[in-house]
């Protein structure tokens, strides 16, 4: 179902028009592609593993159909830009549903709180749970429209390269009070416990900690509010799939099994990449959809860096990983919704395991993906996909998970067994996981970090990766390592800055030097 192109095919490419490479063909990567092809470029993406998507791969196994990442599909509009940007139309391609309830979140205690799209529910959920918050919940969705008009509507599109432009719009972002973390600005509107937990814990699917998290994040509400959450029928890899069958169609082509090695220069200009096979591939430009980690640190080699030196990589503060399990069932379990967020007995101290102690804890909270509650596409009849995932320490931890993971996904089992999923163990013919180590093995992320860089005040727009590259002309960088950051509306955002910076093919670029290469 995937398209692996061969590489061999380069002989046949045409090679009239400026090229540009992409490296990785995760959502950022294969987002800037099919831009990059809409303003005319001749695009090759390559990408090191066997199938496109990155965190967004799709495995195929035992009859399931698993999507490895992103399964919360929020900001559709974006998509349908990236379509309208490659000359084609996001619902030729893609199915999106709108997906009600958002999801269900499960306190350790039984009670389930659950977040829909429609507002009077909304409030007599609250009411049910703390009806003195309700006039708080008004008030915070207020406070998270404000949010998203200036740093998303606004700013998130805009490359943050310039000291001056950030300056300038600093007294905006002081304004809006990004000095706050995440859980101190939704405590101002709530005192519930449980519901400062069910407004506070969303910079996880980002890999922030809500108590650390700029409260710019707070946002998310009004997102998820105003453009729905969605799912796409076939799996977010449809999604995948669609934008690589657009740079088909513009002339693009992805390689897949070609993993880069190095980034190609001429002085201090781009001209290409190095392929682990011995392989050069020459181009006008690169953007690289890589960890800026990996790009600069290893795919620029000994090269002397102005900004992101190999000290000012290593000093930067991480996102958590993820232990993703990923099982199928052969019974359905039809009281379980597509998205649930089971939450164990404790909120900061596992938190505080997890980005300040950097220790495994002994409990959970976990989020259960169950795609079939919406599409019994992708499973055999009568069985259930599901994958549960469980925030851990990035590597830093120390953790040796070439023998910690298995006896970790039993007692992951155990305790869905206990809450949600009763007779588990005697239902699963499917299973395979992800742990940090993948995340440092097959993605490239340092410290196998799930999501590159802490979503921190200090670490986002002029003080992350720029979107062009401080290093090398002609670089540029796009997904979550760069701004304006993780979670699949940000990276389809980076890949506007980037696709935004770069001239139309049309115009003037500087011959490339294709002798050398
Ligand atoms: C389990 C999980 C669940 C998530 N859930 C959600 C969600 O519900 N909603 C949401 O919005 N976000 C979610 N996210 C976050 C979101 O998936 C990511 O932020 C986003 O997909 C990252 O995309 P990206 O473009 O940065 O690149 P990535 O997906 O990281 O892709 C980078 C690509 O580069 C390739 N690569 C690495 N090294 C090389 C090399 N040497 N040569 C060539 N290619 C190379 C990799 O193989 C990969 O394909 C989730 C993430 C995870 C891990």
């Amino acid at each position: 179902m995937l398209t692996k192109t061969d590489p061999r095919s380069d002989a046949v490419h045409e090679t009239s028009r400026p090229r540009a490479i992409v490296i990785g063909s995760g959502f950022g990567g294969l987002a800037a592609a099919v831009r990059l092809s809409g303003k005319g470029y001749q695009v090759t993406v390559v990408e090191k593993l066997d199938g496109p998507g990155g965190r967004a791969y799709t495995y195929n196994k035992d009859g399931f159909v698993f999507d490895a990442g992103p399964t919360l599909i929020t900001a559709p509009h974006i998509f349908e830009e990236v379509w309208q940007a490659g000359g084609g139309r996001l619902e030729d391609d893609v199915t999106l549903k709108p997906c009600d309830p958002f999801y269900k979140i499960r306190f350790d205690d039984g009670d389930v709180f659950t977040c829909t799209g429609d507002h009077d529910q909304m409030r007599a959920e609250v009411a049910r749970v703390a009806p003195g918050d309700v006039a708080g919940f008004d008030r915070y969705l207020d406070m998270s429209k404000e949010i998203y008009d200036v740093a998303f509507d606004k700013l998130a599109g805009q490359p943050f390269h310039s000291l001056t432009f950030t300056l300038a719009n600093m007294t905006d972002l002081i304004k809006l009070g990004g000095y706050w973390s995440v859980y101190q600005k939704v405590s101002q509107y709530f005192k519930s416990p449980k519901l400062r937990i069910a407004f506070s814990f969303h910079p996880l699917f980002i890999g922030g900690n809500p108590f650390s998290t700029t409260s710019f994040y707070c946002l998310i509400a009004h997102l998820e509010r105003t453009f729905g959450v969605h799912y796409a029928i076939g799996g977010t890899g449809a999604l995948i799939q669609g934008l690589v069958s657009l740079l088909e169609r513009n002339g693009g082509r992805l390689l897949c099994n070609s993993p880069v090695e190095t980034i190609l220069t001429d002085g201090d200009r781009v001209r290409g990449v190095a392929l682990e096979s011995g392989e050069t591939l020459a181009a006008d430009l690169v953007v690289s959809n890589v960890d800026p980690a990996t790009t600069y640190g290893k795919f620029l080699g000994k090269r002397k860096r102005k900004r992101w030196t190999d000290r000012k990589i290593a000093g930067a503060d991480y996102s958590m990983s993820l232990f993703v399990w990923y099982f199928g069932t052969n019974r359905t379990y039809d009281d379980v919704g597509h998205h649930s967020i089971v939450l164990g007995p404790r909120y900061k101290g596992l938190l505080d395991d997890i980005f300040v102690r950097q220790k495994v804890a002994d409990d959970f909270s976990l989020y259960l993906h169950r795609p079939t509650a919406h599409d019994n596409t992708l499973a055999p009849e009568g069985c259930d996909t599901f994958y549960v995932l469980s925030p851990v320490p990035n590597l830093a931890s120390g953790t040796d998970w070439d023998s910690f993971a298995e006896p970790y996904r039993q007692e992951i089992q155990k305790r869905l067994e206990e809450t949600v999923l009763p007779g588990l163990s005697d239902h699963i013919v499917s299973s395979h996981y992800l742990t940090p180590q993948d995340f440092l093995e097959r993605y490239g992320s340092y410290q196998g970090a799930a999501f590159g860089m802490q979503p921190k005040l200090f670490q986002s727009a002029w003080f992350r990766p720029h979107n062009r590259s401080e290093e090398v002309e002609g670089l540029y960088m796009v997904g979550a390592g760069t701004h304006p950051g993780a979670g699949v509306p940000s990276v389809l955002m980076s890949a506007k800055v980037v696709a935004d910076l770069i001239p139309d093919a049309t115009q003037t670029l500087p011959a490339p030097k294709t002798a050398a290469v």
